[in-house]
Order: C-alpha cells, then structure tokens, then sequence
C-alpha cells in the first residue's frame, strides 16, 4: 500500500462555483475564479503555481505539462463532485468535513463557548455543539440540523 499523498488543492473555473464550495465543506483547499473575465490561461496558470488540481468545464484548454486537470462534464453538481472524487481516488475523511468557511476558503478558528453564544442566534445558543468562526469574513459556523442534512446528501452520494 501507498502512503497516502498530500490532499490535493484545487482551482476552479467560474463555471463551477458549487462544486468548489462543496469541495470546502468535505475540508479541502478549493478555490475558484469569482464572476466571468478572468481569462482561462490565466488560471491555468495560477493553478500551475500555486501545486493545484485544475477544474474546468472548457474542453478546449491545451494540456499543460506538471498541470493536473480535470475537464468536468456533469451538469449537477453531485456528478461533478463524484467525477472529481473518482478520477483523483479522493477519500474525503469526515473529521475534516466542515473545517473551512465555504465563502472564504480558508480553515475555521474554534471559539471558546462564552465567546461565541452572542454571535449567534438565540435558538442556536441551546446547541451542544462547538462553535467556529472565519477569521475573514467572521462567519459562524456549528453543527445543526444543515450540517445532518448535508451529511445525509453526502453519504447518499457514497462519500
Ligand atoms: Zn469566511
């Protein structure tokens, strides 16, 4: 058996704005390319320099030597999110489920209890759950019954 590699990180085109969110809920470094204008060959080469895997929903993208590509065909997202984890032998480990901020991309930050009741909701306040927030945007994040219902959307999709 091989040890398993680093977690691939990925890049995604603007096209495909869900499947890198979903890819940050299961816990990996997925960015992608915010509104139209950004030249694809542009984020090749982000992706190229920044060591990630390319999504891409252009089948006319020229292959680039020590660049990692996917060309998504799916249209749902749930397609999409199985192609990927396929072709890559993804094992998304769920004790890194929900440790980004699908927003920001970047890994939440555990706030103490007593920090965090005010920041949200009261009903949310009852929960026995740990709290976290995005250092960026501040978003605060918990588990609750969304967090259950994606699992669900996930285990269903044998994730
Ligand atoms: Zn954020």
């Amino acid at each position: 058996m091989t040890p398993p590699g680093p977690e691939p990180k990925f890049l995604a085109d603007s096209m495909l704005g869900k499947l890198a969110r979903w890819l940050v809920l299961l816990g990996y470094d997925a960015r992608y390319a915010h509104g139209a204008g950004v030249a694809d060959l542009e984020l090749l080469e982000a992706a190229h320099r920044e060591g990630r895997v390319f999504l891409t929903r252009d089948t006319k993208i020229p292959a680039v030597a020590g660049l990692r590509m996917i060309v998504v065909r799916g249209q749902r997202f749930e397609d999409q999110l199985k192609q990927v984890q396929r072709e890559l032998d993804l094992k998304p480990d769920r004790k890194r489920l929900f440790t980004r901020c699908t927003y920001c991309n970047i890994a939440l930050e555990e706030l103490p209890r007593a920090a965090a009741l005010p920041l949200v909701p009261p009903l949310v306040r009852e929960l026995q759950t740990p709290f976290f927030r995005c250092g960026s945007c501040k978003r605060m994040y918990w588990s609750g019954t969304h967090t259950d219902r994606t699992i669900k959307r996930l285990e269903k999709l044998g994730l």
